[in-house]
């Protein structure tokens, strides 16, 4: 044995303990390497998990987080966010992580986040995000298949005013612009000429629109020959009128077509004897009728006056078949809050086979219908 001074001999030991620390800690180190590159995470990761002490967590948990990764990467890992980075599956965008911290700040739970970021695209979250404050039952209204968040304001203030209706039913009105007053805003159509097209209390008619291929309704089917619609509910009315007439059943067309200048001419003598309140109600003002498509007629049958006709056989008739000529009842019993107009047994609309069917399928006015169209998410 080589004798050694005894300062030496400490000196020796000294180096040896640090050697075999050293090694036992850097074998150590690269187990633990290891095992995070076994589950995944990309070397530049590992290194910020080792950094921020999170291997025991993640190994112990065997937990592979997306999330989490794209976190530390990006620079916005925040530890008090670890629990939602690890539940929640990652978005591939640039700010995802940073939505997720500023949702969290703000007050939201993560489960509600995880609603949040699952139903809405990157500019929607932003517009939750900008509103810098937690707004409550949140969740309720993004599950809607038709909720629109550039309406949040409005869908909030709706309910605050009718607090037992259920979500679904506030995003519906508010999207329909039932919040606001009739005739309050109104949008001027672009496409008059579309078979689909929405007329009513919140959107107007060009003035001057005249539509197109309008031709006079056979006088068998109408009151006399000045009766006008386009050739396509021209030729689906006399069909559905002939098989009326098969069966012993009678219907005639009152009145059709009607340009901007008689529209005027009768809202305002309607105004004139009844007040604007009460004329509001049945009647329209000029641009808002329906009459100035070509696409709506009014019908009676031979005995009785209009204004009874869901008195008649041939209205009964009309309820159950008449989807199957592409017309509905535009104006319903019990929806007069949703057309904005009384109810209106005779007044048919022409919006073709398949969208009628489904109407009368799913009990929808066509303010109703055309608005689940315009709003439903993917
Ligand atoms: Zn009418």
């Amino acid at each position: 044995m080589i004798k050694l001074k005894k300062y030496k001999y400490y000196i020796l030991m000294a180096v040896l303990c640090f050697l075999s620390f050293f090694i036992v800690f850097k074998l150590n180190y690269s187990e633990t390497e290891k095992e995070l590159k076994n589950l995944n995470y990309t070397s530049k990761a590992i290194k910020l998990i080792i950094e921020n002490n999170l291997a025991n967590y993640i190994l112990n948990n065997n937990i592979y987080s997306e999330t989490l990764e794209a976190a530390l990467i990006k620079g916005y890992y925040n530890k008090k966010n670890l629990d939602l980075y690890v539940d929640l599956e990652y978005k591939d965008y640039d700010k995802y992580v940073y939505h997720l911290n500023e949702l969290k700040k703000i007050g939201y739970k993560n489960d509600e986040i995880n609603i949040i970021i699952n139903h809405l695209n990157e500019e929607e979250i932003e517009i939750i995000i900008n509103k810098q404050e937690k707004l409550n039952n949140l969740s309720y209204f993004i599950i809607d298949p038709y909720f629109n968040p550039d309406y949040l304001k409005r869908y909030y203030s709706y309910k605050n005013k009718y607090n037992n209706y259920e979500f679904g039913k506030i995003i519906s009105h508010v999207n329909m612009n039932l919040d606001l007053n009739f005739y309050e805003v109104i949008d001027i159509i672009e496409n008059p000429n579309d078979i689909l097209v929405l007329v009513n209390k919140y959107n107007q008619l060009p003035n001057d629109y005249i539509p197109e291929n309008l031709v006079n309704i056979n006088i068998k089917c109408a009151i006399n020959h000045h009766m006008f619609t386009i050739k396509e509910v021209k030729e689906a009315f006399e069909e559905m009128c002939m098989d009326l007439k098969s069966i012993g059943l009678n219907i005639k067309v009152l009145s059709a077509y009607r340009n901007y200048d008689s529209q005027m001419k009768l809202y305002t003598r309607y105004v004139e004897r009844d007040g604007e309140e009460a004329a509001n109600t049945y009647s329209a003002k000029p641009g808002h009728s329906e009459h100035q498509t070509g696409l709506a007629l009014d019908v009676k049958n031979n005995t009785l006056s209009f204004t009874e006709f869901d008195k008649t056989l041939e209205y009964t008739w009309l309820k159950s078949n008449a989807h199957q000529y592409g017309f509905i009842i535009r104006y319903p019993k019990n929806k007069e809050h949703i057309t904005g107009y009384k109810y209106e047994p005779w007044h048919l609309r022409y919006v073709g086979i398949e969208t009628a069917t489904e109407m009368l399928e799913q009990d929808l006015t066509f303010d109703e219908y055309y608005s689940k169209k315009k709003y439903r998410r993917n």
